[in-house]
């Protein structure tokens, strides 16, 4: 029997969208859609998500081709931008985890901004570049971490965790009093999902567990010790209309390529909550 992690509901007889992985060409796995809105990936052999994980994320060339390549002025013009949310809560001289952190580019944004920061990483490789490249210390399990922290940062990770909630209790201990926690993961209400289904890019199974909307996360923050302070969600300019008025394609391709690295444009931010990407604020209650 499969229960909702957030509500507890069981999810036996929930609705549910068979959904295709982009890892596995002759896989397809039942996404369950809980009520209160967290949908959970059905996964029936736990080890598939490790072959999954290994799949994707052990090279690291590729991690390295996004981040030095077309990619880098976009990538920098979006922690650029998240770092502007964290600093309204949290100036810098304040002590930032990460958690994924990667290769260490975003922490070295965060480092030359004027943060104290420590990266945690499970990929040997991605902790070697971080320390050689910026000279960031990186932990390899933050189960194992005792320090404290003001600030503890989970980009696109939460939604990869097998027990999230157990993550998220975890993040409690390591924060101050009023430390703050910034969550970012893909938006399971985003306009594009509802319109697109099961054909939504960021579904991701088996590698995404969990897929939030802003009501679950919020509620999984909140009974585990924190206190929603600011939600907001962001889209990716590539996706707006507008360029599918330019034709031919590679015209387009070429100018979204421009945009990124030289215009360094990040997020695409509007009002209300059906952009892609959700970030959350959260204070440690
Ligand atoms: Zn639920």
């Amino acid at each position: 029997m499969l229960n909702c992690i957030v509500c507890g509901r069981e999810l036996d007889n929930a609705k549910s969208l068979l959904v295709q992985s982009d890892i596995f060409a002759d896989k397809k796995y039942p996404v369950r859609i809980c009520e209160c809105g967290l949908a959970t990936t059905e996964i029936m052999d736990d080890s598939i998500t490790k072959v999954a994980n290994d799949t994707i994320y052990n090279d690291v060339s590729l991690r390295i081709d996004i981040y030095f390549h077309n990619l880098r002025g976009h990538f920098e013009a979006r922690y650029q931008d998240t770092l502007k949310l964290i600093e309204k809560f949290m100036p810098p001289g304040k002590k930032i985890l990460e958690i994924g952190s990667n290769i260490g580019f975003t922490l070295n944004i965060a480092k030359n901004n004027g943060y104290n920061v420590t990266g945690c990483e499970l990929n040997d490789k991605c902790r070697e570049i971080s320390k050689l490249l910026w000279d960031i210390p990186v932990e390899k399990d933050f189960f194992e971490i005792k320090e404290k922290y003001d600030v503890i940062i989970m980009c696109d990770v939460l939604e990869h965790l097998p027990d999230p909630s157990a993550a998220l209790k975890k993040i409690h201990s390591l924060l101050n009093d009023k430390g703050l926690l910034f969550i970012q993961l893909p938006n399971r209400q985003s306009e594009f999902c509802l319109k697109l289904k099961e054909k939504w890019p960021f579904w991701c199974v088996p590698d995404h567990r969990f897929h939030f909307t802003v009501k679950s996360l919020s509620a999984l923050c909140a009974k585990n010790g924190f206190v929603e302070k600011s939600t907001r969600t962001v889209g990716l300019y590539t996706k707006h209309f507008i360029w599918k008025l330019i034709y031919p394609r590679r015209l387009r391709k070429v100018l979204l390529r421009i945009m990124d690295s030289i215009l360094k444009i990040g997020f695409r931010k509007i009002n209300g909550l059906g952009e892609e990407i959700i970030q959350m604020v959260a204070i440690r209650g």
